[in-house]
């Protein structure tokens, strides 16, 4: 018997390398209000956090420190040109609608982003892999987001799962799928991600 019921997968940072180009439309719709995002900025403050709480950051980033309200009023087109970007050219790994569905003959497969369902779903239609998943869960499912547990607890009750792996590339992204008592594996590379699950699974 497999060790894991179901294997959940994050997707920015895991499943398609995503965060330099949420970064990249940040750093174009706050350059116009003084606000430089760097990407070494993002790295330390921003990977695996809701975009929210990112705004918070940034407005100290501009001199005077900017209103994080007034910054958030570019959501929407920060939002617009992430979607733009990635319907152009999503950066999935080779392979990745195969290797999905292989692991769905053994485990039941699940996504658990802070991402909101707009900002994923078509990239995963899009990529093939929707199809193998028993659930997405977006950040507009939960209100208290990762690092708390609930979005790890609520794809395993839609999924009706008690074992699980959660695939993950940040601190807060591990902590809540640990909190949520599953196991979790650290990807640093996207690129490398199907190979560091595999040896995951197979115990090496
Ligand atoms: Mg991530």
């Amino acid at each position: 018997m497999p060790e894991f019921q179901a294997i959940l997968f994050d997707f920015d940072g895991v499943l398609v390398d995503s965060e330099p180009v949420h970064c990249d439309c940040w750093r174009e719709v706050l350059a116009p209000l003084g606000v430089p995002v760097t990407w070494e900025v993002y790295a330390a403050h921003c990977v695996g956090a809701v975009d929210s709480s990112m705004v918070k950051v940034f407005a100290k980033l501009a001199d005077p420190p900017a209103d994080p309200a007034k910054l958030w009023e570019q959501y929407p087109l920060k939002k617009q040109r992430f979607r733009e970007r990635m319907a152009a050219n999503a950066p999935f790994a080779e392979g990745v609608a195969e290797f999905f569905r292989e692991l769905s003959v053994q485990y039941k497969l699940g996504v658990v982003s802070s991402s909101s369902h707009a900002e994923i779903e078509p990239f995963l239609e899009a990529a093939g892999i929707r199809q193998y998943l028993g659930t997405v869960v977006g950040g507009d499912d939960v209100k208290r987001h990762k690092p708390a547990p609930d979005p790890y607890v609520l794809a395993g009750e839609r999924l009706g799962i008690h074992s699980a792996l959660a695939v993950e590339d940040s601190p807060p992204g591990m902590e809540s799928a640990r909190a949520a008592g599953f196991a979790a594996v650290r990807i640093t590379d996207p690129a490398r991600m199907m190979e560091v699950v595999r040896a995951r699974l197979e115990g090496t």
